[in-house]
């Protein structure tokens, strides 16, 4: 009956909430098992067995902003903070371009050092050196006017996750100086501005049910995004939230499986925390459904610095100069790394 109803939501792309809600949850192997093949043979016939990369460019750690699960919030005291020039962004993205990487990925708190027009500088200098590479931004919140200057800079892409479609989890994650009304409405800008748009959410966040988790389905199903990133919640040591559990393997791996069911076309990256989360969550994260990874271009001496939460992976796997050992990886669960933009197929 289970393996029916799988079957049905990927040929409906879509199904009732108590049978979401029960995939979410589950951790019957054989169900799981399914799930994750049904999601890897939709992804196949879209994708084949191609693994997109992105250059992950941290470039600043500085926030204005105090999100209570954030090892960046502005109440931090205990981190160093940095950001990174404009020559410095390009001396990355030269390295990452001979590494095969031809997206790559501006991201950072929401740091005023970074105005439109220095912006603008960067992705332009970017642009006319790589004409070929995508520029994905993931700058938290600006104005409409910001986005749309960004965007006739040449930014193709900007990741902006929801992190939770329910008002009142929204309120237990954000201090009050953020709202769930004004991210929607980014997300909405982005979109109606021609960005590919990327949102998402983190999986196990303090207080989150599985209906909060139904909801970010439902919030994702209006918005349509080009990619979707989820990850497990991690705890960062100097947050409010440094007691709290962290998010679920399982869990994580169930709902990739299922966006790739309801959104056959989305770009869903295997995520960093999602290595953090177990050794092997990368190769997890493509066997049920994800296809793209997003490994770490940021210059060594800031790498440890951009601390999102507890141990966060950065070497290794992790690393783009360490593409080769993906590369295995990858190969080893049958899968390959390829070198293009990688945008989202029609
Ligand atoms: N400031 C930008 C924004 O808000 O979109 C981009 C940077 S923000 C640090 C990137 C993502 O990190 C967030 O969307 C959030 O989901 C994730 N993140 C932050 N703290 C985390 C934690 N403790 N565990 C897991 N993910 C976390």
């Amino acid at each position: 009956q289970y393996r029916e109803r799988i079957l049905q939501l990927a040929r409906r792309k879509d199904a009732e909430d108590d049978f979401l809600g029960m995939l979410i949850t589950c951790r019957d192997e054989w169900v799981t098992s399914f799930l994750y093949e049904t999601a890897a043979g939709v992804r196949q016939k879209l994708y084949g067995r191609d693994v997109y990369i992105r250059g992950l460019i941290e470039i600043s750690n500085f926030c204005k902003n105090d999100c209570y699960y954030c090892g960046i919030r502005k109440s931090n005291r205990e981190l160093t903070r940095y950001h990174i020039g404009e020559d410095e962004i390009l001396e990355c993205c030269e390295e990452g371009y001979a590494l095969g990487f031809r997206t790559f990925v501006l991201q950072g708190g929401e740091d005023g050092y970074y105005t439109d027009d220095r912006l603008c500088r960067i992705i332009t200098g970017i642009k006319k050196e790589y004409p070929d590479c995508a520029v994905t931004l993931s700058l938290g919140e600006r104005s409409r006017e910001s986005y749309k200057k960004l965007h006739d800079a040449g930014a193709d892409r900007y990741l902006l996750r929801h992190e939770t479609a329910d008002e009142t989890h929204y309120r237990q994650l954000h201090p009050s100086s953020l709202s769930l009304e004004n991210r929607k409405q980014c997300l909405f800008y982005l979109k109606e501005l021609g960005y590919q748009v990327g949102s998402g959410f983190m999986v196990g966040s303090p207080g989150q049910i599985p209906e909060h988790l139904i909801e970010d389905l439902r919030f994702l199903q209006k918005l349509q995004p080009a990619m979707i990133g989820i990850g497990p919640f991690l705890p960062h040591k100097d947050t409010p939230f440094r007691e709290e559990k962290e998010g679920d393997l399982t869990m994580c791996l169930n709902l990739t499986a299922i966006l790739r069911l309801l959104f056959p076309h989305a770009l869903i990256p295997a995520t960093t925390a999602l290595g953090t989360l177990h050794s092997e969550g990368r190769e997890l994260g493509i066997l049920a459904g994800a296809n793209v990874v997003m490994p770490n271009l940021s210059p060594l001496s800031v790498r440890q610095l951009y601390s999102l939460y507890n141990n966060k992976a950065c070497t290794g796997l992790e690393a783009a100069e360490h593409k080769v050992l993906l590369e295995k990886r990858m190969e080893r669960i049958g899968y390959r790394i390829v070198t293009s933009r990688g945008d989202v197929v029609k």
